[in-house]
């Protein structure tokens, strides 16, 4: 008998065992989608694995029927979602949901392709022009460049259907119904560019990564290693990238690039698309259903072997993967924050060596975890120290904004001086600025000067933001907003006070400071509404804005050739997050943004405003040092027994009742023990103590072995489960909190 085990959408973590009937023996195979009856309901399910025997102890209900053509995951992503399920404690049937995009879930029993007429000229119709009419003469001229859409064809040259009808009968032309490709580049020309001559620092980083495509194609070796690049900004990643890809492309295999969302604009797609042409799909949020149904498709059959996207392009069914690049691998966009809460990063290195792939990490900031990894030899290590052509590293300036506040009166200017300068030495040579500030809004308070009343948001442990262009107050954790009251809700004092600098005051205090300058702001706010993304980028390009003030947005990836200054407005404002990153998250991000001035023939100047001129963060990203920064902050994980050098697992708690919450923490925390090889902190609330009207407490764990936190904490929530109304979110590798 042969046995599948399958996991459905009501699987709740598990799979049941089905038999399959002879007839679908070659169609139930891992990976594929099959129907089995369910109680009395008949699901569709994903076949896990098959055996020759079951455990359970009745006799088994039967497999009737499964999705026709190519099973929907190969057999090592269904590996990679049984170790994925097991390693972040994530119920299996939301492990294979994020490897499937929905459109392609619901539609492999169902035809989702897009399909549409064409019409062409019949073979031999050149012989019976003859007896044609002049009308039928002059449509088959315009087919002779070959078929045409129909419905376009006949609007574009006011052809009725009826003669088309006609024509067809007469054996003139073809009409034929045909699958169209939904593109989600259409209608976008890109030239193709040819490979630049490798610098001598680009010829060994990619000797690297071949060598590791070597080692993953040679079968039987030991796993392949991961290799990690680190090459300063501009100094020539992409295009080693790019030339690892072609390698592996040359050798009929394919490949993965992932990259952060953000930094997914049409300029980074146009950079694999000019390489590759019509191989690479784009995977991102931003496509239609049909245009993602279509892609994958284009993958799975085997027609696109590059595939470009965010996180979720990981798991691509790329046919022959060879490689997987992971740019920016620092970023924590990598982690999605829900269940399975995953590392594209770190999966990625897991589907490498089970489908014994190379895997290429890349960044000028890598993550502690990774370098770390590198320097202990179990990643191979590439540097790029330079950069690609002959330009030289941005100059950097620290301002000391307390000195600035003394100079002004005691309080703290937007600007500091030598900023405002080199603003305006930069409009007076025509060259552009990028100015970041990472918060968006007008004043991220709004507090009243005799209660000290501060608006907060009802069901969110957070202060408004005010944001000034449509005179509310936001919150920034549930998007809740409210008009801004004229006097204080608390004692009707009509002082209210506006605390604290956002993006949007920036842009104020700019057009005031440099009176004509072209200035616009790209942040969420503006990002979600008014003017796209690419809109405001394709502008500044052009050199349509003179200034560009942002968040975190603009840091990542940009290049442009005439930004010669970039401004860091305050430095300090993520040192404070209670974040043990946190200060490996301030230099990623300043570094980042020292990145983006002088990237084209003039040199750069980089002005970083701060509070704290004397933080490592602030001090080794002034000099670009990440390997000083990297040393000390090791030092410190390693005293202090944090990533790297353990792994930290957070738990968060979640619950209307404040108060049942918090027991519950406790009770799991008591769950779990003190005695064994892990720390366990005491429960805290999370550093958002209350978020769209829940109460939320964390708990962390630390421990050098990741599978014994797992079980500890299976363990403790098995022991002791959840009362109703409180909720648990295991973060495996937590990210962000703590
Ligand atoms: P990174 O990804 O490290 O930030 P990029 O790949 O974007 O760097 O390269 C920075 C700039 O240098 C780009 O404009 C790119 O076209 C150019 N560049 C990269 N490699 C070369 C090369 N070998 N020869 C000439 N120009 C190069
Ligand atoms: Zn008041
Ligand atoms: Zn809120």
């Amino acid at each position: 008998m042969t046995v599948a085990q399958v996991a459905t959408d009501v699987a709740a973590g598990r799979t049941f065992d089905y038999e399959v009937p002879p007839g679908l023996e070659a169609a139930a195979v891992p990976g594929a989608m099959v129907r089995v009856p369910f109680g009395a309901r008949v699901l569709d399910g994903l076949v896990l694995g098959v055996s020759d025997a079951t455990a359970w102890p009745k006799p088994l209900r039967k497999v009737i029927g499964a999705a026709p053509g190519e099973p929907p995951l190969t057999p090592p992503l269904v590996e990679l979602a049984k170790w994925m399920s097991r390693y972040y404690l994530a119920p299996i049937e939301l492990c294979l949901r994020s490897m499937l995009p929905p459109v392609v879930r619901d539609g492999v029993e169902k035809d989702a392709f897009a399909r549409a007429l064409v019409v062409r000229a019949a073979p031999g119709a050149d012989a019976r022009a003859a007896e044609a009419t002049e009308r039928q003469r002059e449509i088959l001229a315009r087919l002779a460049g070959g078929e045409e859409l129909l419905a376009g064809f006949c609007r574009a040259w006011r052809v009725s259907p009826q003669t088309i009808r006609t024509m067809q009968a007469r054996g003139l032309v073809e009409v034929e119904e045909k699958v169209r490709r939904r593109d989600p580049l259409a209608g976008r020309r890109i030239a193709r560019s040819a490979p630049p001559p490798l610098t001598a620092e680009q010829e060994t980083a990619l000797a690297a990564a071949v060598a590791a495509i070597d080692e993953a194609a040679a079968p039987g070796g030991p796993p392949p290693r991961p290799v990690l690049l680190r090459g300063v900004t501009a100094s020539g990643k992409t295009e080693v990238y790019l030339r690892a890809m072609a390698e592996v492309l040359a050798r009929g295999g394919g490949a993965i690039v992932l990259v952060p969302e953000i930094s997914l604009t049409p300029q980074t797609i146009r950079r694999f698309v000019a390489r590759f042409g019509s191989v690479v799909a784009v995977v991102h949020s931003r496509l239609g259903a049909g245009e993602r149904h279509d892609e994958w498709h284009r993958i799975r059959s085997g027609e696109a072997r590059v595939v470009v996207g965010p996180r979720s392009a990981l798991f691509a069914p790329v046919r022959k993967l060879g490689l997987v690049v992971v740019d920016e691998e620092h970023e924590p966009s990598y982690k999605q924050d829900e269940t399975p809460r995953y590392n594209a990063r770190d999966v990625a290195v897991m589907r490498g060596r089970l489908e014994r792939c190379a895997v290429l990490l890349g960044s000028a900031t890598p993550s502690l975890e990774s370098w770390h990894n590198a320097k202990t030899g179990k990643y191979a290590l590439a540097e790029m120290a330079h950069r690609a052509v002959d330009m030289e590293m941005p100059r950097v300036t620290v301002v000391d904004m307390r000195e600035e506040a003394l100079r002004n009166e005691g309080r703290m200017p937007v600007f500091s001086e030598p900023l405002v300068r080199a603003v305006r030495r930069r409009l007076a040579d025509g060259e552009q600025t990028m100015l970041l500030l990472n918060r968006r809004g007008f004043a991220p308070t709004v507090a009243c000067e005799d209660c000290g009343h501060v608006e907060t948001c009802g069901d969110c442990s957070v202060g408004m933001t005010l944001h000034a262009a449509d005179s509310v107050l936001r919150c920034h954790v549930c998007g809740a907003w409210r008009p801004v009251p004229s006097r204080c809700p608390e004692c009707g004092s009509a002082n209210l006070r506006r605390g604290g600098v956002g993006t949007q005051r920036v842009e104020d205090v700019a057009r005031r400071l440099f009176p004509g300058a072209r200035i616009a702001r790209m942040d969420l706010d503006v990002t979600t509404r008014k003017r796209s993304h690419e809109e405001i980028l394709s502008d500044f390009r052009a050199g349509r804005t003179d200034i560009l003030v942002g968040t975190q947005m603009i840091a990542k990836g940009l290049d442009f050739p005439n930004v010669t200054l970039a401004g860091v407005l305050a430095a300090d404002s993520g040192l404070a997050m209670p974040d043990f990153r946190a200060a490996e998250r301030t230099f990623q991000l300043l570094a980042q943004m020292a990145g983006r001035a002088g990237r084209g023939a003039k040199p750069g100047d980089v002005v970083i405003q701060t509070l704290s001129p004397g933080h490592p963060a602030v001090v080794h990203a002034a000099t670009e040092d990440f390997a000083g920064f990297a040393e000390r902050e090791l030092e410190e994980r390693r005293q202090l027994a944090y990533p790297p050098f353990s792994h930290l697992d957070c738990v968060t708690f979640r619950g209307e009742d404040r108060a049942a919450a918090e027991a519950y923490a406790a009770r799991f925390a008591a769950a779990i023990g003190r005695e064994g090889d892990w720390r366990l902190g005491s429960p805290v609330p999370a550093a958002i103590e209350k978020a769209k009207g829940l109460w939320r407490f964390q708990v962390a764990l630390r421990g050098p072995r990741p599978a014994l936190l797992n079980s500890r904490i299976a363990a403790a929530l098995a022991a002791c489960p959840p009362p109703r109304g409180v909720s648990v979110a295991v973060d495996i590798d937590a990210v962000g909190a703590l």
